[in-house]
Protein backbone atom coordinates (compact mmCIF):
# COMPACT_ATOMS: atom_id res chain seq x y z
CA UNK A 1 0.00 0.00 0.00
CA UNK A 2 1.42 3.16 -0.94
CA UNK A 3 1.79 6.38 1.01
CA UNK A 4 -1.51 7.76 2.83
CA UNK A 5 -1.75 11.56 2.72
CA UNK A 6 -4.07 11.49 5.66
CA UNK A 7 -1.72 9.94 8.09
CA UNK A 8 0.86 12.35 7.51
CA UNK A 9 -1.31 15.38 7.84
CA UNK A 10 -2.53 13.56 11.50
CA UNK A 11 1.17 13.23 12.33
CA UNK A 12 1.96 16.91 11.60
CA UNK A 13 -0.58 17.96 13.55
CA UNK A 14 0.34 15.72 16.65
CA UNK A 15 4.23 17.04 16.25
CA UNK A 16 2.75 20.61 16.64
CA UNK A 17 0.75 19.63 19.92
CA UNK A 18 4.02 18.57 21.05
CA UNK A 19 5.96 21.51 20.11
CA UNK A 20 8.12 19.55 18.17
CA UNK A 21 9.54 20.88 14.48
CA UNK A 22 10.02 17.33 13.29
CA UNK A 23 10.15 13.27 14.08
CA UNK A 24 12.57 11.19 13.38
CA UNK A 25 10.83 7.58 12.90
CA UNK A 26 13.24 4.65 13.02
CA UNK A 27 10.83 1.92 13.55
CA UNK A 28 9.89 -0.13 10.81
CA UNK A 29 6.57 -0.76 11.18
CA UNK A 30 5.77 2.79 11.49
CA UNK A 31 7.74 3.48 8.93
CA UNK A 32 5.46 0.91 7.02
CA UNK A 33 2.95 2.44 7.77
CA UNK A 34 3.52 6.32 7.11
CA UNK A 35 4.97 5.82 3.77
CA UNK A 36 4.41 2.37 2.45
CA UNK A 37 7.93 1.34 2.46
CA UNK A 38 8.11 -2.36 3.59
CA UNK A 39 12.63 -2.54 3.14
CA UNK A 40 14.63 -3.42 6.17
CA UNK A 41 16.78 -0.62 6.50
CA UNK A 42 15.42 3.44 6.77
CA UNK A 43 14.56 6.36 8.55
CA UNK A 44 11.83 8.66 7.96
CA UNK A 45 11.87 12.17 8.70
CA UNK A 46 8.87 14.16 9.14
CA UNK A 47 8.60 18.06 9.16
CA UNK A 48 6.04 20.91 8.78
CA UNK A 49 6.80 20.59 4.85
CA UNK A 50 8.23 17.30 3.82
CA UNK A 51 8.02 13.49 4.38
CA UNK A 52 11.46 11.84 3.22
CA UNK A 53 12.26 8.38 3.23
CA UNK A 54 16.46 7.85 4.29
CA UNK A 55 17.70 4.87 2.91
CA UNK A 56 20.50 2.95 1.33
CA UNK A 57 21.44 1.86 -2.29
CA UNK A 58 19.66 -1.16 -1.49
CA UNK A 59 16.61 -0.08 -1.80
CA UNK A 60 16.94 2.74 -4.41
CA UNK A 61 14.90 1.04 -7.39
CA UNK A 62 12.47 -0.49 -4.81
CA UNK A 63 11.37 2.27 -2.50
CA UNK A 64 10.30 4.84 -4.67
CA UNK A 65 7.99 2.13 -6.56
CA UNK A 66 6.96 1.58 -2.93
CA UNK A 67 6.27 5.15 -1.16
CA UNK A 68 4.32 6.74 -4.32
CA UNK A 69 4.88 10.95 -5.21
CA UNK A 70 4.31 11.62 -2.06
CA UNK A 71 7.43 10.31 -0.30
CA UNK A 72 10.50 12.03 -1.11
CA UNK A 73 13.12 8.91 -1.60
CA UNK A 74 17.13 10.22 -0.72
CA UNK A 75 19.22 7.41 -1.12
CA UNK A 76 22.25 7.95 0.84
CA UNK A 77 25.47 5.56 -0.09
CA UNK A 78 27.42 6.51 2.56
CA UNK A 79 25.82 8.05 5.93
CA UNK A 80 22.15 7.88 6.32
CA UNK A 81 22.54 9.62 9.95
CA UNK A 82 24.54 12.35 8.26
CA UNK A 83 21.75 12.51 6.00
CA UNK A 84 19.30 13.02 8.46
CA UNK A 85 20.78 15.48 10.36
CA UNK A 86 21.09 17.66 7.02
CA UNK A 87 17.04 17.01 6.57
CA UNK A 88 16.67 18.53 10.10
CA UNK A 89 19.48 21.17 10.25
CA UNK A 90 18.45 24.36 11.64
CA UNK A 91 15.08 23.13 12.90
CA UNK A 92 14.62 23.88 16.91
CA UNK A 93 12.99 20.85 18.59
CA UNK A 94 13.40 17.36 16.99
CA UNK A 95 11.23 14.13 18.36
CA UNK A 96 12.55 10.69 17.83
CA UNK A 97 11.23 7.36 18.83
CA UNK A 98 11.98 6.73 22.18
CA UNK A 99 11.00 3.40 23.22
CA UNK A 100 12.39 1.66 19.70
CA UNK A 101 16.10 3.84 19.28
CA UNK A 102 18.71 2.49 21.36
CA UNK A 103 20.60 4.09 23.63
CA UNK A 104 24.02 3.73 21.27
CA UNK A 105 21.61 5.18 18.72
CA UNK A 106 20.36 8.26 20.56
CA UNK A 107 24.07 9.22 21.54
CA UNK A 108 25.05 9.29 18.13
CA UNK A 109 22.01 10.99 17.55
CA UNK A 110 22.51 13.97 19.77
CA UNK A 111 26.48 14.82 18.68
CA UNK A 112 24.91 14.88 15.16
CA UNK A 113 22.55 17.36 15.81
CA UNK A 114 24.11 20.05 18.27
CA UNK A 115 21.93 22.86 18.56
CA UNK A 116 18.54 20.91 18.25
CA UNK A 117 16.75 19.93 21.71
CA UNK A 118 15.84 16.20 21.05
CA UNK A 119 12.53 15.25 22.45
CA UNK A 120 11.57 11.63 23.29
CA UNK A 121 8.04 10.19 22.20
CA UNK A 122 6.24 7.27 23.09
CA UNK A 123 3.81 5.25 20.57
CA UNK A 124 3.05 8.42 19.19
CA UNK A 125 2.52 6.48 15.68
CA UNK A 126 1.52 3.19 17.68
CA UNK A 127 -1.55 5.18 18.96
CA UNK A 128 -2.93 5.94 15.25
CA UNK A 129 -2.44 2.85 13.98
CA UNK A 130 -4.48 1.15 16.44
CA UNK A 131 -7.56 2.68 14.19
CA UNK A 132 -7.70 0.59 10.96
CA UNK A 133 -8.91 1.59 7.66
CA UNK A 134 -11.10 -0.91 5.29
CA UNK A 135 -7.81 -1.79 3.35
CA UNK A 136 -6.58 -3.04 6.51
CA UNK A 137 -9.08 -4.92 7.63
CA UNK A 138 -9.50 -6.29 4.45
CA UNK A 139 -5.62 -7.55 4.50
CA UNK A 140 -6.32 -8.93 8.06
CA UNK A 141 -9.40 -10.77 6.78
CA UNK A 142 -7.44 -11.90 3.95
CA UNK A 143 -4.69 -13.17 6.23
CA UNK A 144 -7.45 -15.07 8.12
CA UNK A 145 -8.60 -16.72 5.73
CA UNK A 146 -5.27 -17.96 4.10
CA UNK A 147 -4.49 -18.75 7.76
CA UNK A 148 -7.81 -21.22 7.94
CA UNK A 149 -7.20 -22.44 4.64
CA UNK A 150 -3.84 -23.75 5.36
CA UNK A 151 -4.95 -25.37 8.68
CA UNK A 152 -7.79 -27.11 6.73
CA UNK A 153 -5.01 -28.74 4.54
CA UNK A 154 -2.95 -29.92 7.32
CA UNK A 155 -5.82 -31.45 10.27
CA UNK A 156 -6.73 -34.49 8.16
CA UNK A 157 -2.82 -34.93 8.08
CA UNK A 158 -2.23 -34.76 12.00
CA UNK A 159 -1.44 -38.17 13.81
CA UNK A 160 -0.83 -39.32 16.73
CA UNK A 161 3.07 -40.64 16.40
CA UNK A 162 4.19 -37.57 15.24
CA UNK A 163 6.17 -34.75 16.20
CA UNK A 164 5.36 -31.27 16.99
CA UNK A 165 7.74 -30.00 14.61
CA UNK A 166 6.14 -32.10 11.80
CA UNK A 167 3.31 -30.44 12.18
CA UNK A 168 4.53 -26.82 12.83
CA UNK A 169 6.39 -27.80 9.19
CA UNK A 170 3.63 -28.76 7.32
CA UNK A 171 1.41 -26.20 8.34
CA UNK A 172 4.08 -22.88 8.01
CA UNK A 173 4.37 -24.82 4.33
CA UNK A 174 1.34 -24.43 4.10
CA UNK A 175 0.79 -20.86 4.42
CA UNK A 176 3.48 -20.19 2.36
CA UNK A 177 2.32 -21.37 -0.38
CA UNK A 178 -0.83 -20.03 0.01
CA UNK A 179 0.84 -17.10 -0.39
CA UNK A 180 1.49 -15.37 3.60
CA UNK A 181 4.01 -13.13 3.29
CA UNK A 182 6.00 -14.95 6.37
CA UNK A 183 5.15 -16.04 9.50
CA UNK A 184 4.28 -13.06 11.98
CA UNK A 185 5.72 -15.29 15.02
CA UNK A 186 6.97 -18.70 15.74
CA UNK A 187 4.41 -21.18 15.18
CA UNK A 188 2.96 -22.89 18.26
CA UNK A 189 2.57 -26.45 18.03
CA UNK A 190 1.89 -27.73 21.92
CA UNK A 191 0.68 -31.51 22.86
CA UNK A 192 -0.43 -33.43 26.04
CA UNK A 193 0.97 -31.74 29.35
CA UNK A 194 3.28 -29.55 27.11
CA UNK A 195 -0.27 -27.30 26.07
CA UNK A 196 -0.45 -26.14 29.47
CA UNK A 197 2.60 -23.46 28.53
CA UNK A 198 0.53 -20.61 27.48
CA UNK A 199 3.90 -19.67 24.79
CA UNK A 200 5.43 -23.14 24.40
CA UNK A 201 7.86 -23.59 21.97
CA UNK A 202 7.16 -25.92 19.20
CA UNK A 203 9.45 -28.98 20.05
CA UNK A 204 9.94 -32.82 19.25
CA UNK A 205 7.63 -34.06 21.87
CA UNK A 206 5.94 -37.19 19.94
CA UNK A 207 2.01 -36.31 20.29
CA UNK A 208 0.15 -39.24 22.01
CA UNK A 209 -3.11 -40.60 21.52
CA UNK A 210 -6.06 -38.53 23.03
CA UNK A 211 -4.04 -35.73 23.89
CA UNK A 212 -4.97 -31.84 23.14
CA UNK A 213 -2.72 -30.44 20.73
CA UNK A 214 -2.48 -26.50 20.49
CA UNK A 215 -1.63 -24.92 17.53
CA UNK A 216 -1.27 -20.52 17.67
CA UNK A 217 -0.40 -19.59 14.13
CA UNK A 218 -0.18 -16.54 11.67
CA UNK A 219 -0.50 -15.45 8.27
CA UNK A 220 0.55 -12.09 7.01
CA UNK A 221 -0.78 -10.32 3.64
CA UNK A 222 0.22 -6.91 2.45
CA UNK A 223 2.13 -6.55 6.29
CA UNK A 224 -0.87 -7.31 8.11
CA UNK A 225 -1.35 -10.44 10.52
CA UNK A 226 -3.87 -12.69 11.26
CA UNK A 227 -3.36 -14.77 15.10
CA UNK A 228 -5.32 -17.61 15.47
CA UNK A 229 -5.20 -20.50 18.36
CA UNK A 230 -7.09 -24.02 18.05
CA UNK A 231 -7.02 -26.50 20.52
CA UNK A 232 -8.28 -30.11 19.29
CA UNK A 233 -7.81 -33.81 20.61
CA UNK A 234 -5.89 -36.05 18.44
CA UNK A 235 -8.18 -39.31 18.65
CA UNK A 236 -11.40 -39.12 21.48
CA UNK A 237 -11.73 -36.62 23.78
CA UNK A 238 -12.33 -37.19 27.45
CA UNK A 239 -14.73 -35.50 30.27
CA UNK A 240 -12.30 -33.37 31.24
CA UNK A 241 -10.87 -31.72 28.14
CA UNK A 242 -14.15 -31.95 26.97
CA UNK A 243 -15.46 -29.56 30.09
CA UNK A 244 -12.47 -26.89 29.87
CA UNK A 245 -12.62 -26.81 26.02
CA UNK A 246 -16.40 -26.02 26.52
CA UNK A 247 -15.49 -23.49 29.25
CA UNK A 248 -12.54 -21.57 27.65
CA UNK A 249 -15.32 -21.74 24.09
CA UNK A 250 -17.93 -20.36 26.17
CA UNK A 251 -15.44 -17.44 27.42
CA UNK A 252 -14.77 -16.89 24.01
CA UNK A 253 -18.10 -16.84 22.46
CA UNK A 254 -19.28 -14.20 24.97
CA UNK A 255 -16.34 -12.04 24.76
CA UNK A 256 -16.33 -12.38 21.12
CA UNK A 257 -19.96 -11.15 20.97
CA UNK A 258 -19.69 -8.33 23.00
CA UNK A 259 -16.23 -6.61 22.99
CA UNK A 260 -17.32 -3.17 21.78
CA UNK A 261 -15.43 0.26 21.13
CA UNK A 262 -15.38 2.35 23.82
CA UNK A 263 -15.19 -0.41 26.63
CA UNK A 264 -12.37 -0.36 28.30
CA UNK A 265 -9.11 -3.01 28.25
CA UNK A 266 -10.18 -3.92 31.98
CA UNK A 267 -14.24 -4.35 31.15
CA UNK A 268 -13.36 -6.08 27.76
CA UNK A 269 -10.70 -8.78 29.46
CA UNK A 270 -13.70 -9.24 31.92
CA UNK A 271 -16.03 -10.38 29.65
CA UNK A 272 -13.96 -13.78 29.36
CA UNK A 273 -12.20 -13.80 32.24
CA UNK A 274 -15.66 -13.64 34.90
CA UNK A 275 -16.85 -16.93 32.78
CA UNK A 276 -13.87 -18.92 33.60
CA UNK A 277 -13.67 -17.50 37.09
CA UNK A 278 -17.11 -18.23 38.11
CA UNK A 279 -16.39 -21.80 37.65
CA UNK A 280 -13.64 -21.71 39.41
CA UNK A 281 -10.30 -21.77 37.04
CA UNK A 282 -9.81 -18.02 37.28
CA UNK A 283 -6.19 -18.73 38.13
CA UNK A 284 -5.70 -21.33 35.37
CA UNK A 285 -5.96 -18.10 33.12
CA UNK A 286 -3.17 -16.09 33.50
CA UNK A 287 -2.79 -13.88 30.37
CA UNK A 288 -5.05 -11.22 29.10
CA UNK A 289 -7.87 -11.97 26.43
CA UNK A 290 -6.10 -10.49 23.86
CA UNK A 291 -4.09 -7.58 21.76
CA UNK A 292 -3.99 -5.26 19.17
CA UNK A 293 -3.17 -6.68 15.51
CA UNK A 294 -1.58 -4.67 12.71
CA UNK A 295 1.39 -4.43 11.01
CA UNK A 296 3.16 -6.11 14.65
CA UNK A 297 1.11 -8.98 15.65
CA UNK A 298 1.18 -7.25 19.13
CA UNK A 299 0.03 -3.86 19.09
CA UNK A 300 -1.89 -1.53 21.02
CA UNK A 301 -4.30 -1.50 22.36
CA UNK A 302 -4.61 -4.11 25.06
CA UNK A 303 -7.45 -6.15 26.31
CA UNK A 304 -6.37 -6.59 30.17
CA UNK A 305 -7.30 -6.34 33.51
CA UNK A 306 -4.98 -3.67 34.50
CA UNK A 307 -5.78 -1.48 31.07
CA UNK A 308 -8.12 1.49 31.54
CA UNK A 309 -7.40 2.80 28.28
CA UNK A 310 -10.60 3.03 26.23
CA UNK A 311 -11.09 0.35 23.18
CA UNK A 312 -10.67 2.79 19.89
CA UNK A 313 -13.30 2.53 16.73
CA UNK A 314 -11.75 0.61 14.05
CA UNK A 315 -9.18 -1.61 16.22
CA UNK A 316 -8.56 -5.17 15.79
CA UNK A 317 -8.14 -7.28 18.56
CA UNK A 318 -7.22 -10.74 19.56
CA UNK A 319 -9.92 -12.44 21.75
CA UNK A 320 -8.16 -15.42 22.87
CA UNK A 321 -8.90 -16.84 26.60
CA UNK A 322 -7.25 -19.99 28.03
CA UNK A 323 -7.40 -22.51 30.69
CA UNK A 324 -3.91 -23.99 31.71
CA UNK A 325 -3.58 -26.59 34.15
CA UNK A 326 -0.08 -27.72 34.67
CA UNK A 327 1.15 -31.15 34.45
CA UNK A 328 -2.64 -31.87 31.91
CA UNK A 329 -2.65 -29.60 29.63
CA UNK A 330 -4.34 -26.10 28.06
CA UNK A 331 -6.91 -25.18 26.28
CA UNK A 332 -7.02 -21.05 23.85
CA UNK A 333 -9.20 -20.56 21.18
CA UNK A 334 -7.99 -17.36 19.77
CA UNK A 335 -10.17 -15.04 16.69
CA UNK A 336 -9.48 -11.70 15.48
CA UNK A 337 -12.20 -9.04 15.48
CA UNK A 338 -12.94 -6.08 14.34
CA UNK A 339 -14.49 -3.57 16.26
CA UNK A 340 -16.72 -1.66 14.07
CA UNK A 341 -18.63 1.38 14.87
CA UNK A 342 -21.60 -0.91 15.08
CA UNK A 343 -20.02 -3.49 17.27
CA UNK A 344 -17.41 -6.36 16.58
CA UNK A 345 -17.16 -8.10 13.20
CA UNK A 346 -15.66 -11.43 12.95
CA UNK A 347 -12.34 -11.62 11.13
CA UNK A 348 -11.42 -15.02 11.23
CA UNK A 349 -13.90 -17.97 10.79
CA UNK A 350 -14.66 -18.86 14.47
CA UNK A 351 -14.95 -22.09 14.48
CA UNK A 352 -13.98 -23.41 17.75
CA UNK A 353 -16.14 -26.46 18.64
CA UNK A 354 -13.97 -29.35 19.75
CA UNK A 355 -12.28 -31.09 16.73
CA UNK A 356 -11.57 -34.92 17.79
CA UNK A 357 -9.01 -36.00 14.76
CA UNK A 358 -9.27 -39.55 14.28
CA UNK A 359 -6.69 -39.86 11.11
ZN1 LIG B 1 -1.83 -16.37 18.86
ZN1 LIG C 1 -2.46 -13.54 20.07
Amino acid sequence: MPADPTRREALTGALSGIGADALIVTHLPNIRWLTGFTGSAGIVVLTGNRLALVTDFRYAVQAPQEVGPTVEVVVDRSNVWERVQRLVSGLGVVAFESHVMTVREADRLAGLLKGAALQPTVDLIEQYRQVKNAAEVDAIRAAGALAHAALAEVLPTIRAGEREIDVAARLEAALRVRGSEWHPFQTIVASGPRSALPHARTSERVIGQDELLLIDFGAQVDGYCADITRTMVIGRADQQQRVIHALVQEAQLRARANVRAGMTGREADALARDVIAARGYGDAFGHSLGHGLGLEVHEAPRLAATVEALLPVGAVVTIEPGIYLPGWGGVRLEDDVWLAPDGPVLLTDGHTDLLELDN
